[in-house]
């Protein structure tokens, strides 16, 4: 990183941040501009050192080089991550479609979804057994009886299952019946939670929170990353914005951007991006026109019956129809469903 000095700084205030950038085990290299000095600190130690720097007398800025993650980008690995869980598999060329409810309700509503969803050409069957409402009196799902009625869908169709695990005591639990494990949107930054599901065998899918940026996103996948399970995929599913038009703004620049800095797989989700089901189709054929490596959608037998988000969710029909765009689009940049 680049420690750059104010343009009155004293020569005594250079040299005692020169000691300081040596005692934190960094090469410093001095350059004396005609306006300011600059300081190049040389070696890895990135966020913890930029900090401690910043605070020295005489110090205008403190600029990084790298990025602040440092497993989750293209600077450690330069070949983008194919995501295989069962037959779900996310980049290198496929885009892997999680379809289901918002929510698990029953047996006869997971499987009727699971059947005509793989009938569609999805790979995963996803679905909330545990919930994070925005409301306490709001249903919170059907907990482990939930979790059960997804491992009975995925024995029947052989789907993978993606659901949430919202604590860290509750990882065990929810591993046991899952392949993927959500981080949703609300929990992106609960790193005691990001600790537990980078400690277990199953792939993750970690959802931007609706307030985070971008490189808060990559840096709370590199917790999961950093305790050592590498299957971790990001999903946009919108920020917050001014804009009330939609329920979250979707930024599908995220996609072409997100793949310039880091190899995870990449997947969009429509149906919170836009919490409208009439959007929901033409974003996604977005998406994968952008490069997405993933599709996730909310799928229900009855959307206007649905115990939670209806009114982004689409029928067996629309889900069907968008499939078949879904495939053509692919097929247009050089990928398959
Ligand atoms: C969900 O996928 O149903 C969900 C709750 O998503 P998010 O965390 O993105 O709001
Ligand atoms: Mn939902």
């Amino acid at each position: 990183m680049i420690v750059v000095m104010e343009s009155n700084a004293t020569e005594e205030q250079i040299s005692h941040m020169v000691e300081r950038v040596e005692s934190l085990g960094l090469r410093a290299h001095v350059i004396h501009g005609t306006e300011r000095t600059v300081i190049a600190a040389i070696g890895d130690k990135r966020e913890y050192t930029r900090e401690s720097l910043k605070s020295g007398p005489g110090v205008a800025d403190v600029v990084p080089i790298l990025a602040p993650y440092k497993v989750a980008s293209l600077e450690v690995k330069t070949h983008p991550t194919q995501l295989k869980v069962r037959d779900l598999v996310l980049g290198g060329g496929t885009v892997g479609i999680i379809a289901g409810p918002c929510s698990v309700e029953s047996e006869e509503q997971i499987m009727k979804t699971a059947k005509a969803v793989k009938a569609a050409g999805a790979t995963a069957l996803r679905g909330g057994a545990f919930k994070p409402r925005t409301s306490p009196y709001s249903f919170q799902g059907l907990k482990e009886e939930g979790l059960k009625l997804l491992a009975t869908a995925r024995e029947e169709t052989g789907l993978a299952v993606v659901t949430e695990v919202m604590a860290p005591d509750e990882v065990e639990l929810v591993a046991r019946y899952a392949d993927v494990l959500q981080i949703g949107a609300r929990n992106m930054q609960n790193y005691r939670l990001l600790e537990a599901v980078g400690k277990v065998d199953r792939a993750v899918l970690l959802k931007r929170g609706a307030s985070a940026t971008i490189d808060e996103l990559l840096l709370a996948a590199e917790y999961v990353l950093n305790e050592g399970n590498a299957n971790v995929a990001l999903c946009e599913r919108g920020i917050r914005t001014f804009e009330t038009h939609t329920r979250f703004t979707l930024p599908l620049a995220t996609v072409p951007y997100l793949q310039r800095k880091t190899h995870l797989p990449v997947v969009i989700d429509p149906s919170h991006g836009t919490g409208d089901r009439a959007l929901v189709a033409s974003m996604a054929k977005a998406a994968i026109a952008a490069g997405a490596d993933g599709i996730m959608v909310e799928v229900h037998p009855d959307p206007e019956t649905a115990m939670s988000d209806g009114y982004q969710t689409l029928d067996f029909d629309e889900f069907s129809s968008m499939m078949r765009d879904l495939a053509r689009v692919a097929e247009a940049v050089d990928k398959k469903l």
